[in-house]
């Protein structure tokens, strides 16, 4: 049961060949046997788990069970959840218990998926590598040395080490299909918009979007059946029709026009990533895709676009950890001046503290224009360099990063070293499109590889296609980490 997908514990559970709260169990007996290694979980709580995995089977016994009733869900540490701590991987927030659902929280708890624990990221999101977290480093579960990822490193570990079968992740510049990459699962960032921000912790407001995360394209289609939808106390959630994303999942691939952006093959890409990538494009060919060559001219510039662009949002969004309402307060002060200084400089860690330095700096008088402003401009050219690219295809494909994951504490004491690893992923955030990565293969050191997909604005079922298609002939996806 341990390796079953969604559609398969869904399935199980139907048939009622086990119980939620069996279910719940054994992934709470995993959790409890492997997490000590990896630190994928920040919080666990049997009680509370247990409690709702016996809320959902009294739902079905009463007949009341959706698909994905009493199927356990992991969370990421930065969805509010009411009744949960709700750290977002900072000291900060340590003691912060949410006294409300964030919108994706009441869609899933409306679903009546379980929740078996909340995974650990990076603080405030901010990392590439999980190792930002007050709670400490995550472990790959494929090669304990190794990174998983970040900012949902922690999401990304429990799938991969079937610690549970899905999990939600947020991606502000690449933080759901990076970790997704270097753990060997799969994971999609839909559309900026599709998925409501309320109640997520607030990182850089026009970039962050919630997704799912989970072993194949179909589960992932699944859960953001559960995730997406408008929602008005989001004031950039889009009021669409309600979409089936599994709708195209088992469509042909004949005549599929596929774009390889010359870009994200050129110098700096690693051979293991190069051969791994090609590989798949070979895959869909078989399959009946075409390949067209595409440019993205301006994706260099994606780096310092994103690393002004975000920090400057990320300095206004964290001005609200004051000590004052909730949060972290220093025991000790002189007065109100000194009181935020002490909260703020003990509460936020080194990178957080580095992102809102460089946040004011881009935002103050006399260096908005050079920077902010600049960054801004470039924003606009980078969505336009996808828009003449996708009149030419209908998906891109590439690398989700430029090596396998990296060793743990390789890069962390370089942070530009470490922003330069996002080069293959900033650049969708900053066009609000959607992008997925599906495992795809494994380096010579035995770590996975993934595959990126592009999409268009709400080519989210095609995308989902492509993946699904690409899974029903490779089976890089069912492979677990020994452990
Ligand atoms: N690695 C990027 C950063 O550090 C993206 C993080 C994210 O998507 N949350 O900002």
């Amino acid at each position: 049961m341990i390796n079953a997908t969604l559609k398969e514990l869904s399935a199980a559970l139907a048939a009622k060949s086990v119980s939620s709260v069996e279910l719940a169990g054994q992934y709470l007996d995993r959790i409890a046997a492997l997490n000590p290694a990896l630190n994928a979980f920040i919080t666990v709580d049997a009680g509370k788990t247990l409690a709702e995995a016996a809320a959902a089977d009294a739902a079905r016994a009463a007949g009341q069970a959706g698909l994905l009733t009493g199927v356990p869900l992991a969370v990421k540490d930065i969805f509010c959840q009411q009744g949960w701590k709700t750290s977002c991987g900072s000291k900060m927030l340590d003691n912060f218990i949410a006294p409300y659902d964030a919108h994706v929280i009441e869609r899933v708890r409306a679903a009546g998926l379980v929740t078996i624990g909340r995974t650990n990221m990076d603080e405030f999101a901010m990392g590439s590598a999980n190792e930002n977290s007050y709670y400490g480093a995550v472990k790959n579960p494929w090669d304990l040395a190794a990174i998983p990822g970040g900012s949902s490193g922690g999401s990304a570990a429990a799938v991969a080490a079937r610690l549970a079968p899905a999990a939600l992740g947020t991606d502000t510049g690449g933080s759901i299909r990076q970790p997704a990459s270097h753990c060997g699962i799969t994971g999609i960032k839909p559309t900026y918009g599709v998925v409501s921000r309320y109640g997520m912790v607030a990182f850089a407001s026009s970039l962050d979007q919630g997704g799912p995360m989970a072993q194949t394209a179909e589960d992932c289609a699944l859960l953001l059946n559960t995730m997406a939808g408008f929602d008005g106390r989001d004031s950039t959630s889009l009021e669409r029709p309600t979409e089936d994303y599994t709708r195209e999942l088992n469509n042909s691939l004949a005549g599929l026009k596929v774009g390889l952006p010359k870009e994200y093959f050129a110098a700096g890409l690693s051979a293991d990533v190069a051969r791994v990538v090609d590989a798949a494009v070979a895959e869909l060919k078989k399959l009946g895709a075409e390949v067209v060559e595409v440019s993205l001219p301006n994706t260099e510039l994606s780096i310092p676009a994103y690393y002004v662009i975000a920090p400057a949002e990320a300095s206004s969004n964290l001005s609200r950890y004051d000590g004052v309402r909730y949060g972290h307060r220093a025991a000790q002060y002189k007065d109100l001046a000194d009181m935020y200084e002490k909260s703020r400089a003990e509460g936020f860690g080194s990178e957080v503290k580095r992102r809102i330095l460089v946040g004011t700096y881009v935002l103050s008088h006399g260096y908005y224009d050079a920077y902010y402003l600049k960054a801004q401009k470039v924003r606009r050219l980078i969505a336009d360099d996808f828009k003449r690219a996708f009149e030419q295809c209908d998906v891109i494909l590439g690398p989700v990063a430029p090596t396998a994951a990296f060793n743990i504490g390789e890069k962390s004491n370089d942070p530009v070293e470490m922003y330069l690893s996002d080069i293959y992923t900033l650049s969708v955030n900053l066009a609000g499109l959607p992008g997925m990565s599906v495992p795809a293969g494994f380096a010579a050191n035995g770590r996975p590889i993934g595959l990126q997909i592009i999409g268009n604005y709400f080519s989210e079922a095609k995308m989902l296609n492509v993946a699904h298609q690409f899974q029903q002939v490779t089976d890089w996806h069912r492979q677990a980490p020994a452990l």
